[in-house]
């Protein structure tokens, strides 16, 4: 099963690609996990990606294909994969139709998420990481039991640099100024499926479970 999830920072692709890779056993692909990754670890990669991202503007397209391409290539891909927040605009999407190509696979269905922009910016200036285990937790909608501490592993909570309002604000702009033309970039390959978004985890998984129960067009 290859898969592509779609939609706003903090549209829930994160929770959803949780869930999923565990019930079809896929690779969970996000660029911006791997970024983060990138940044930590003190990479060249790192260094490059994290100047575009405190400022919340996007990783130029030929850091980021690389980097996917490289990823799809490895072994655990062959089973199939799911990617989230890639690709974020035309460029990328047309460089993924070549990389899987190149690799004899194609995309089975891209899932959408959509989730109102108000919504999108309570969810995400309220969300807060743990620095040792990566857990995520959300200060009104899935609050830790002891404040600041994370409730599986006692580490401390922080706040991702690039959730902040203000750069949360630049992040949607960006973002939804770039997603339309991807969302019909799929839609005329039939592979688009739009989820309602604003509703529990786990209604939003159900209806992703009965979207992929239905064979691909393709
Ligand atoms: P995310 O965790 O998906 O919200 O990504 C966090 C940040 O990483 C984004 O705001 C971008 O700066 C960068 N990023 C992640 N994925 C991509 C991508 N496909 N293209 C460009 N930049 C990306």
């Amino acid at each position: 099963m290859n898969l592509l999830l779609m939609g706003l920072p903090g549209a829930g692709k994160g929770t959803q690609a949780e869930q999923l890779i565990k019930k079809y056993d896929i690779p969970h692909i996000s660029t911006g996990d791997m970024f983060r990754a990138a940044i930590k670890d003190g990479t060249q990669l790192g260094k490059r990606a994290k100047e575009y991202m405190d400022a919340g503007e996007l990783v130029p397209d030929e850091v980021t294909i690389g980097v996917v391409r490289e990823r799809l290539s490895k072994d655990d891909c062959s089973k199939g994969f799911l990617l989230d927040g890639f690709p974020r605009t035309t460029a990328q999407a047309e460089a993924l139709e070549q990389i899987l190509a190149d690799l004899g696979r194609s995309i089975n269905h891209v899932l959408y998420i959509n989730v109102d922009q108000s919504e999108l910016m309570a969810r995400l200036t309220g969300r807060r990481i743990c620095r040792d285990c990566g857990s995520t937790y959300h200060m009104i909608y899935n609050p830790t039991k002891v404040d600041g501490e994370c409730d599986k592993c006692n580490g401390e909570l922080y706040q991702r640099a690039d959730d902040n309002e203000e750069t949360v604000g630049t992040r949607l702009k960006v973002n939804i100024d770039q997603q339309q033309p991807l969302l019909d970039f799929y839609q005329e390959k039939g592979t688009l499926r739009n989820v309602e978004g604003n509703q529990k985890i786990d209604v939003v998984f159900k209806e992703i479970e009965d979207i992929l129960i239905v064979p691909t067009l393709i």
